[in-house]
């Protein structure tokens, strides 16, 4: 993408608008709104200084700007269009409750969004306020930093600001705005508002942009919204693998809530797997479990079927070629997912080489967890210190079985097991956001007591190195976390 670098504003912000230079049906202008009171809940230091921006400036100032007190002079606000189904179902959305402040240039000429969440209603609001709670938006920012230490790719969280208001719910709570980051808001859904308008340009200018904001080496492609396609399959696929891996469950992964660029977005109803069980789902909006921890990886190939179908004009003026031509990029996806998927569950057992029978070694140890409810993050931990395992695992001639299966499989490679150790230790987190600790850390900071977020923020951020207190450790009680329920905040 050819631009210059806007010069910085006091805090460092260079905006770029280009997102606001395409068809305007893609997109309206929306003031954030402005709060009386604002101030920081939490405030992402090393991220801005990851972005060039002046963290002292803006922390000191209480990011009063983000409160639409003063709108940073080169943003230009806008609220985004984009369809999705939700659930199944296709409905038309757009940003009901946030507002794109502008792409920030930083010194390496990287391209980010800046948006605040939770700002105030927009055109696209529907029946909404467009304003979050303090909750949500301050999970969000744990979650999202979490899963950026975890290595999985994700929107960031720059800050979360109490606006001072009442936002009424089924309860009167704190208000809140959260500023996230992303590599672009565009989503599986914006291709589906494009498509559904039926204006050919639209749907081209939006797959141009695309391809030139986030691949633009596609340009000399023959077909270069065939690359993208294949582009944007791949990095779901691989982004799905790694959500597997850890454990966790987006809940709800409707087309409107899925990056092109593969990025997890929307963190509503999130939550992270204890005990393991393919159909397990946190949201109490996901009374099917159509977003159940199992189904991830199927309901993605759905979401990127409904990407394709966007695009089939694109892909060949004859639509039976072009439906092929989808077709055949689409069963790529499988493949793409289960081969990183394995790649990565064989690290969790040590494994460094590949060996055909592998797949029925891990899924036999995942069958054994299923069937002793056994914790997925710690069991992978303690395999090699058996004592600490679950105590109807160890006891289960099956397990013995696969225990022994495993140990030959390792000796079977030429690494000793202290390498076989620190790649095991370098793949299974020792710390995630468990849902109790993330409820726990909420809840005191409903009061007014940040502490306990920021101590857990602490240890979530070295997910990988044993923190000083064990308790971030600790699976919850199995009945209490059957219980536990997730929602959507908004
Ligand atoms: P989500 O479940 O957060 O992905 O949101 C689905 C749709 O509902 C999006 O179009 C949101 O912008 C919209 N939405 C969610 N909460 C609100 C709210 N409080 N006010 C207006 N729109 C909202
Ligand atoms: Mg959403």
């Amino acid at each position: 993408m050819n631009f210059t670098r806007p010069t910085p504003d006091p805090y460092g912000f260079s905006f770029d608008n280009s997102y606001s230079k395409l068809p305007d049906v893609l997109f309206t202008r929306a003031n954030p709104k402005s709060f009386k009171n604002p101030s920081l809940a939490v405030f992402n230091k090393s991220l801005a200084r990851s972005l060039d921006l002046n963290s002292d400036e803006l922390e000191a100032d209480n990011w009063a700007s983000f409160a639409g007190r003063s709108i940073p002079e080169t943003a230009y606000p806008i609220a985004q269009a984009y369809a999705g189904h939700q659930f199944g179902g296709f409905a038309n959305l757009g940003d009901g409750r946030a507002v794109l402040l502008g792409e920030h240039i930083t010194f390496n000429q990287d391209r980010v969004d800046i948006q605040l969440k939770g700002a105030g209603p927009t055109p696209y609001s529907r029946s909404g306020d467009g304003l979050a709670a303090s909750g949500p938006m301050l999970r969000e920012y744990l979650m999202s930093e979490a899963m950026y230490a975890l290595g999985v790719p994700t929107t960031r969280s720059l800050a979360v600001m109490l606006t001072g208001e009442t936002v009424y719910r089924a309860e009167p709570l704190e208000g809140a705005v959260l500023t996230r980051v992303a590599a672009s808001h565009i989503r599986v859904g914006t291709f589906q508002y494009a498509a559904s308008i039926k204006q050919p340009k639209v749907l081209k200018a939006l797959a141009d942009y695309t391809i030139s904001r986030h691949f633009p080496a596609f340009v000399t492609h023959l077909n270069p919204y065939i690359s993208l396609l294949k582009a944007v399959i791949d990095n779901q696929a691989k982004l799905i693998a790694k959500w597997m891996q850890i454990g966790f469950i987006h809940g709800v992964m409707n087309t409107d809530n899925m990056s092109v660029f593969g990025e997890t977005i929307d963190y509503g109803p999130c939550a992270f797997m204890n005990t393991y069980n393919p159909k397990t789902v946190f949201s109490s909006i996901d009374q099917q479990g159509r977003y159940a921890f199992g189904n991830q990886p199927m309901i993605g190939e759905w979401n990127l079927t409904r990407f394709a179908e966007s695009l089939l004009p694109l892909l060949n003026e004859n639509q039976p070629e072009a439906i092929r031509i989808a077709g055949e990029c689409l069963d790529e996806y499988q493949h793409t997912f289960r081969n990183n998927w394995l790649a990565a569950m064989r690290k969790k057992i040590g494994i460094f080489n590949a060996e055909p029978s592998d797949l029925s070694l891990v899924e036999d140890l995942l069958m054994l967890m299923y069937k002793h409810q056994a914790d997925y993050t710690s069991t992978f931990i303690y395999l090699l210190n058996p004592s600490q395992l679950n105590e109807q695992l160890i006891d289960d001639g099956a397990f013995k079985n696969w225990s022994a299966k495993w140990r030959e499989r390792l000796s079977r490679q030429a690494q000793t097991m202290q390498e076989v150790q620190s790649l095991m230790l370098s793949h299974n987190p020792l710390v995630i956001p468990r849902n109790h600790l993330v409820e726990q850390v909420l809840d005191h900071a409903s009061q007014g007591n940040m502490q306990p977020f920021h101590d857990f923020l602490k240890v979530l951020l070295s997910p990988y190195t044993p923190p000083e207190d064990e308790k971030y450790m600790l699976a919850p009680d199995l009945k209490e976390d059957a219980r536990y329920r997730t929602f959507c905040g908004t």
